[in-house]
């Protein structure tokens, strides 16, 4: 069996900024865990099912030599005595996040081979000593690389699901703050409307401090804030008891969502709020959206996650404001 000199002229190493379509054919849904798994062109390096490789060097002259990927997955034994992962963050895929690929619930294993079309196969990297070194270089590469798909998903993640990363409202440089008078104490807060102490909203444009919405399961405020909102219009209101020195729970009526203000040390010092000796006393919307997601199964959100990468809307999460 010879190989031209020339064979893997065409070869590349790929660097930082080449994407590397390792996880599906440009053609078909093959992927390596296919049944004849899937070859990455070693000089496009884009992924090709077997039933495509002949129209793959048919338009790409030359581009014949490719990196066989056969993956093979395992369900991981389970260890009873490691404890799950703690989640400390409204996020997935990340740090302290939900682990959405549960990817420590399988064992992969991957063969590799360098073929090169129509008729050659090395396996990788047991014949490896009759590769030229850049190739083998080319080969490693490719099987280090982060895919291109892995890096969209995780700049997707890193926008959508890191749930404390927030839109910066639109009321921002425009928000208008009545001159009535009222000063906002650094504590011992109450509803302007009942007798409630906690959950409670104070809102930026009047200075009304008012409680937040009825849970699903009776527990919660009297919902005067929104109330509120739906009288006067006044958009934005910040959750008392969460305000630190670092920001606050913004909340946006109108833009139907947490939100960021750039201005919010400002803003509360309209009410005599100084937001650098405030420290946290209520729980955050992200401690709360935590809670219950682990209340109502880790599962679902996860579910949600995959099927179309939004933010969860489990049940009673929209009902706090
Ligand atoms: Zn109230
Ligand atoms: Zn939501």
């Amino acid at each position: 069996l010879t190989i031209m000199a020339d064979t893997y002229r065409n070869v590349r190493v790929a660097g930082a900024n080449d994407n590397i379509y390792k996880d599906e054919c440009l053609y078909s849904f093959d992927n390596p865990e296919s049944e004849n798994g899937l070859y990455i062109c070693m000089s496009t390096f884009r992924g090709v099912g077997k039933a495509h490789l002949e129209r793959h060097c048919r338009n790409n002259p030359g581009k014949n030599v490719f990196l066989h990927i056969l993956r093979r997955r395992k369900p991981a034994p389970i260890d009873v005595n490691v404890e799950p992962t703690k989640i400390t963050k409204l996020a997935i895929g990340i740090e302290g996040g939900f682990d959405v690929n549960q990817s420590n619930r399988f064992i992969f294993e991957e063969k590799y081979s360098i073929y090169i079309h129509p008729d050659v196969t090395i396996p990788y990297p047991d014949e490896a000593s009759q590769l030229p070194e850049f190739v083998k270089n080319s080969a490693d590469a490719i099987i280090a690389a982060d895919s291109a798909f892995l890096k969209e998903e995780r700049s997707l993640m890193n926008a959508t699901w890191n749930g404390e990363i927030r839109r910066i409202t639109k009321h921002s440089q425009t928000l208008e703050q009545l001159v009535n008078g009222r000063k906002i104490p650094p504590s011992g807060w109450q509803c302007d409307q009942c007798e409630l102490k906690e959950n409670l909203w104070l809102n930026l444009t009047d200075g009304a401090i008012l409680c937040g919405r009825k849970f699903f399961d009776g527990t919660g405020g009297n919902n005067h804030a929104a109330e509120h909102y739906y009288r006067t219009k006044y958009p934005l209101a910040v959750k008392l008891g969460t305000i630190t020195a670092k920001g606050a729970d913004i909340y946006s009526y109108d833009e139907d969502d947490m939100v960021e203000d750039p201005n919010l040390a400002v803003r509360l010092s309209h009410w005599g709020i100084n937001m650098l000796k405030m420290e946290k006393s209520d729980r955050s919307m992200a401690d709360l959206e935590i809670e219950l997601n682990q209340k109502f199964g880790e599962a679902s959100m996860i579910e949600e996650a995959n099927s179309k990468l939004q933010p969860v809307h489990g049940p009673g999460t929209e009902a706090y404001y």
